[in-house]
């Protein structure tokens, strides 16, 4: 299995996001942690759904308006100021465009919070009558993204502050990436045990009992089993147990059973300094990229050779620093 993930990883994003002046007002949502440092490691793709339909910049604001009551309701998006109901026009755009996306080899993906168009959620959705908002809509770029894409990372910018959000999103970006490569390369049942393997303690530390499952999964699969259903059936439960960050404490519990393969082959001050640090970890006092640096040092010293192609230890470029920071 390709256990490092290409140079450069591919996503798409809300060209305001990148400093483009595509706004209503105008303006822009440059985001310098989108820009200037994971901008080093991506190649963007960038879309404004707004201004792709043909609206012109600036334009009169939009905002998503609810039709109708209960089933028979409908999301429209509608310029109040004028009057003009763009649904039809980017609905349409919007599913042609998510298929040239869905060529593209993305990786990932940043919406803009609160828009209309590319809000991933939390979207401002207006009464008919003018009365207050709700707050449970999804744009409709990003709709027609998520449908199409169900397996893509996707986030929005604003999400991304959070350190553990921003790690979290990453680490996925980076396994979609792996991912990607080896079924480029074609899924056979031994390439799908490698790739669990090699991803077992990222999936761990986000639900012990989701990377269990996976595991029975292709370990109950027989040989000569249709192994695009098997690839199939093993990504929906890769995504699924990927989309939530993991908790100090699911780290802790990777971070004490990584230990477990080194420990024997350490001296008691070092054993003793491992088991110090993951515990300093536990409480809040360190970032987990102590106990991480720690581990790989031993297992390159020590070449416990398990660990090395454990993506666990390195999920991400460590230039992006993002377990400094959870
Ligand atoms: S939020 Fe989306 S539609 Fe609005 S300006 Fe940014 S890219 Fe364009």
């Amino acid at each position: 299995m390709p256990s490092s993930p290409p140079s450069r990883v591919r996503l798409g994003i809300s060209a305001c996001l990148l400093g483009q002046e595509v706004r209503y007002n105008g303006g822009h949502k440059r985001d310098p942690f989108l820009t200037d440092t994971l901008g080093n490691w991506v190649e963007w793709v960038a879309v404004c759904p707004e201004v792709e339909i043909g609206l012109g910049t600036p334009r009169p604001s939009m905002r998503l308006v609810r039709l109708g009551r209960g089933e028979e309701a409908e999301v429209r998006l509608v310029t109040p100021e004028t009057g003009a109901d763009h649904t039809a026009a980017m609905t349409t755009w919007a599913a042609r465009r998510v298929d040239e996306l869905a060529a593209l080899d993305l990786d990932g993906y940043v919406l803009k919070k609160d828009s209309p168009s590319c809000g991933m959620e939390r979207v401002k959705l207006y009464p008919e009558d003018g009365g207050a908002p709700t707050k449970d809509a999804r744009g409709l770029f990003a709709a027609a993204l998520l449908a199409r894409l169900p397996h893509l990372p996707v986030e929005e910018e604003g999400r991304l502050n959070d350190p553990p959000l921003r790690e979290n999103f990453i680490a996925r970006v980076y396994a979609h990436a792996r991912w990607r490569q080896n079924e480029a390369a074609g899924w056979t049942r031994a390439a799908l045990m490698r790739f669990h393997e090699a991803h077992k303690f990222l999936l761990m530390a986000r639900n012990q009992a989701g990377m269990r499952r996976l595991g029975r999964l292709l370990g109950a699969s027989a040989k000569g089993e249709d192994t695009a259903a098997l690839a199939a059936a093993y990504r929906s439960g890769l995504t699924e147990v990927m989309r939530r960050p993991p908790t100090r404490r699911g780290h802790t519990n990777v971070l004490q059973h990584l230990a477990g393969f080194v420990s024997d082959l350490l001296d008691t001050d070092d054993r003793k300094e491992l088991t110090e640090t993951i515990e300093r970890y536990r409480l809040g006092l360190l970032p987990l990229i102590v106990p991480v640096t720690l581990l790989r040092h031993h297992a390159r010293k020590l070449g416990v050779a398990y660990l090395h192609g454990q993506t666990y230890l390195e999920p991400h470029p460590h230039e992006l620093m993002l377990m400094n920071h959870v």
